[in-house]
């Protein structure tokens, strides 16, 4: 840990879910009832994770599917007993985008209770599966607040094939709702040849090289700007059960697997992280937005706040 360069406290986010957890595709274990027949990963994976965090001396937030929560509470339970933050992924996997506002809150009524009970901390942090929260699903913000979230990191500022808020803010921000004010932690995007692209987690992390990471991470802090970066414990187990994806979507899912758990080690050990609610602790907001009547607006002066 000696060779770690000085620089912010970053987040690093874990979406705690099985190696089936894709999104917007058609897999055999697209249809929850299947789940329970499916070979179970998440475990052994996530341990491996711990395990990494630990070696480093870093915390993290473990954005967990409730879903995950009612079969796995020991795991939940030893995740928060290191000393992480346990997080909510909503219960089934479901996309925001796509589900109405009452299923919505139901959902997530129901998995932030579930994690709250075998983790015994309370969930104040929400990642929507598959960053599904898009400028036509902001009204989800409002049914957060009102269920107690304090922290969303569900927006990626960037063009996606699903999911993304291409322009959106880069930095945290506040957003008031009539139901309560949240913080809006994007996930870092890094600017190469003039587009807003993410690089600290998933798929971009296993593809880029160490130098574009690290170029990435240097863009964000001489912004002052923590970044966050994630990762599904999947994404370390070269062992894991394949399926056949479409061409893209499969180079996408398991691209660079067999070197990820390397330069997850590698990064733990050059940057400081900590959970979602460490650093915005240690760096505040420097905006505010307000979400109201379906507008997103932004606030211009401390004094309308
Ligand atoms: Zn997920």
């Amino acid at each position: 840990m000696s060779d770690r360069t000085a620089g912010p406290l970053n987040a690093f986010c874990v979406d705690t879910e099985e190696w089936f957890h894709v999104c917007a595709v058609e897999t055999p274990w697209a249809d929850p009832s299947t789940w329970n027949a499916a070979p179970s990963r998440v475990e052994r994976d996530t341990d491996v994770i711990l395990q990494l965090l630990s070696d480093a001396g870093a915390k993290g937030t473990f954005p967990t599917l409730g879903w995950i929560a009612e079969r796995y509470p020991q795991m939940v339970r030893r995740i928060a007993d290191q000393g992480h933050e346990v997080g909510c992924h909503g219960y089934h996997h479901h996309l925001v985008y796509e589900q109405t506002p009452q299923a919505f809150r139901a959902e997530i009524d129901r998995a932030k209770k579930l994690l709250e009970d075998v983790s015994g901390q309370s969930v104040v942090t929400f990642r929507a599966p598959g960053f599904s929260i898009t400028r036509e699903a902001f009204w989800a913000y409002p049914i957060l607040a009102e269920l107690g979230f304090t922290i969303d990191t569900s927006i990626v500022p960037a063009a996606r094939t699903h999911g993304g808020v291409a322009g959106f803010s880069r930095d945290a921000c506040w957003l008031e709702t009539d139901h309560g004010t949240l913080t809006l932690f994007p996930v870092s995007v890094m600017d190469v040849a003039g587009r807003a692209i993410p690089f600290s987690g998933g798929g971009y992390l296993r593809l880029f090289p160490d130098s574009l990471t690290d170029a990435g991470f240097a863009q964000n802090h001489r912004a002052s700007r923590p970044v966050m970066a994630y990762i599904h414990p999947r994404e370390i187990d070269v062992d894991q059960p394949r399926m056949a994806l479409p061409w893209l979507r499969g180079f996408q899912y398991y691209v660079g697997i067999a070197d990820c758990e390397r330069k997850l080690r590698r990064m733990l050990a050059r940057y400081a992280f900590g959970s979602c609610q460490a650093v915005l602790a240690a760096h505040p907001p420097r905006e505010r937005w307000r979400y109201q009547a379906s507008q997103m607006t932004r606030v211009t002066t401390a004094a309308g706040a």
